[in-house]
């Protein structure tokens, strides 16, 4: 029977593909794809492992004590029986050889269908036995973990990173994925995701909407309701899963993806256009990236530069050992060389609140209350001078090999400027000792703490130029988390508060002679172009697939004209509806 699921549109498009579920929480497991060539070593240790737990149960029954109840020895019957039943173990060999699932994966997949199963029996008896199953899946499962420990060529699990030789499309559902799981899907099989919690701003969500692909996330039950394999839609325009369509529906999406290549391939012809509006005013598009593999999108994009490298990315899926200066150099200078002369603005470890680094790591940003409002962003780099002075002298020597500008997040008080330029003169010094050449870096501070913007005249003494975070703007001032989807209604980017530290923050840098731009999701929604045009501003930095439609909203602007009318917009109540009236008269010219 088909259903429909309703979450929050994170990432535009159509996806059509067979439903991968990592919902299970019930046992954490390692989620990868294996070779084809590995299949049949795989399943090997599927079997070690239910021999393993079968001579465990048998000896567990030959332990058990003369005067212990019977009822315990035929408890261990009973898991031998399911340990042996082929829907457990066949259809677990099945999901390694036909979706080259490595064996945990698998067998947690198999767990999942069968616990379904279970539920809907009739018989009390039998529904009981989920439990038992679920036990003897946890000691298959420890069985492998610990002899994935024993093998030293084990991967890491991490998941869809592997080449994938089954036919069908895939796409995720998850409960949860975290930005540094989010960030190895980057080069993965997967068309599409689905989560059952998360933002439209959340990193989860930023990091799909770079990759370009379907997404829709805040499903809530999303995982719990979709079956491993079931064939899904997620319409990632209006926010919606469609579990096992009809053919009629899938038949319409199948037209509107189509549609949708259609229109991509239009916008496309726009890459090379420069970017200029109807009264000839230069407006600069530059592209927000993770990783430096992702520059060359943001060349092919047409972007005339880096404006945002969330360089917290590469500090992610580590095991606890960071980069050190030699790696973030290295790193930081293939993105310089990728970006050929075009400035690259790489902004300081922003890790905290919903990008924490690995669990394993001492820097766990999990024992915290209310990690949005603790120690992130800058405030951690000034809390670990070591790493900071590290990460400063790699962006600088890297500044040797083209032109790097350094931004630092989340500033709220003059006092951090001061103490980054600090730490800056301290790295310069420390390159000079050892020989090093670095070119002179312009410092800019991101714009994303509601202080920060009301205080704006005095940064600006300190800072060479300034951008704009509105995603994390506008949850400090609303208040809302904006990677829970049980207050996303309220993460209101028309919120005049918002607009007004926007325009003001905008209006000021121009009026000190200081350049600015705006990187948060804000500059990449066609919905807001116009608006932030009116505003004066004249840099916009996004993901590089957004910059075509953007740029085809700038060439149709006016920006004479929208400021005009710019007044009327943020003293209305509801700035959407004013800004919506002018869209139409603009867009009908
Ligand atoms: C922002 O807050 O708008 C921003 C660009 O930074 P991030 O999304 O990485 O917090
Ligand atoms: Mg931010």
């Amino acid at each position: 029977m088909s259903i429909q699921i309703f979450g929050l549109p994170v990432s535009r498009g159509v996806a059509i593909g067979r439903a991968v579920l990592v919902a299970s929480s019930r046992v954490d497991v390692a989620h990868y794809f294996i070779d084809a060539s590995q299949v049949e070593a795989e399943v090997a240790r599927l079997r070690r492992a239910r021999d393993e737990v079968a001579a465990e149960l048998i000896a567990l029954k030959q332990e058990v004590p003369e005067e212990a109840h019977a009822e315990l020895v035929a408890l261990l019957d009973v898991h031998l029986m399911l340990l042996h039943d082929e829907m457990l173990t066949d259809a677990t060999k099945q999901w390694i050889s036909e979706r080259h699932y490595n064996a945990e994966w698998a067998m947690s997949a198999q767990l999942e269908v069968l616990a379904r199963q279970f539920d809907e029996m009739e018989d009390d008896y039998l529904r009981e036995r989920k439990a038992d199953l679920e036990q003897v899946v946890e000691r298959m499962l420890k069985a492998m973990s610990r002899s994935a420990r024993e093998d030293d060529d084990a991967p890491a699990g991490s998941l869809g990173t592997r080449d994938f030789g089954g036919e069908d499309p895939l796409v995720l559902v998850a409960n949860d994925i975290a930005p540094a799981d989010m960030i190895q899907f980057k080069r993965s099989v997967f068309t599409g995701f689905v989560t059952d919690v998360g933002g439209r701003t959340s990193h989860t969500a930023i990091v799909a909407r770079s990759m370009d692909i379907p997404a829709v996330v805040g499903t809530r039950e999303g995982s719990r309701l979709v079956r491993q394999d079931d064939w899904v839609i997620i319409d990632g325009d209006e926010g919606v899963l469609i579990v096992d369509p009809s053919p009629i529906v899938l038949e319409e999406y199948r037209f509107r993806q189509r549609q949708g290549e259609l229109e991509r391939a239009r916008l496309d012809r726009l890459r090379h256009k420069p970017s200029v509006t109807l009264d000839g005013v230069n407006i600069e598009l530059l592209a927000n990236i993770e990783l430096p593999a992702d520059a060359p999108a943001a060349i092919a994009a047409g972007a005339v530069g880096v404006g945002l490298f969330r360089s917290e990315f590469l500090f992610m899926n580590r095991g606890g050992h960071l980069p050190d200066e030699e790696e973030q150099y290295r790193a930081y200078r293939a993105v310089v060389e990728a970006m050929n002369g075009l400035p690259v603005t790489i902004r300081t470890i922003d890790i905290g609140a919903d990008k924490p680094l690995d669990r394993m790591s001492a820097h766990s940003t999990e024992h915290q209350t209310n990690p949005a409002l603790g120690l992130r962003a800058i405030r951690w780099s000034l809390a670990e001078p070591e790493m900071f002075g590290a990460q400063l002298r790699a962006i600088l020597r890297a500044s040797a090999h083209g032109k790097v500008r350094l931004l630092i997040p989340m500033v709220a008080h003059p006092q951090e400027a001061q103490r980054v330029r600090e730490a800056l003169a301290i790295a310069c010094q420390q390159l000079d000792a050892q020989g090093q050449p670095y070119s002179q870096v312009e410092l800019g501070a991101m714009i994303e703490v509601p202080a920060a913007a009301l205080i704006l005249p005095s940064l600006l003494r300190h800072f060479d130029f300034v951008s704009i975070g509105t995603n994390d703007l506008i949850q400090y001032t609303l208040a809302i988390d904006r990677a829970d989807e049980a207050v996303s209604h309220l993460f209101d980017p028309w919120h005049p508060a918002v607009l007004q530290l926007i325009a003001s923050t905008i209006a000021q840098a121009r009026a000190h002679g200081k350049a600015v731009s705006v990187c948060g999701e804000m500059a990449g929604d066609p919905a807001f172009t116009e608006l932030l045009l009116a505003m004066g501003l004249t840099s916009f930095s996004m993901h590089p697939a957004q910059i075509a439609s953007i740029k085809q909203r700038i060439l149709r602007a006016d920006v004479r004209s929208l400021q005009t009318r710019l007044p009327q917009v943020l003293e209305h109540e509801a700035p959407q509806e004013a800004c919506a009236q002018w869209l139409v008269m603009s867009t009908a010219r």
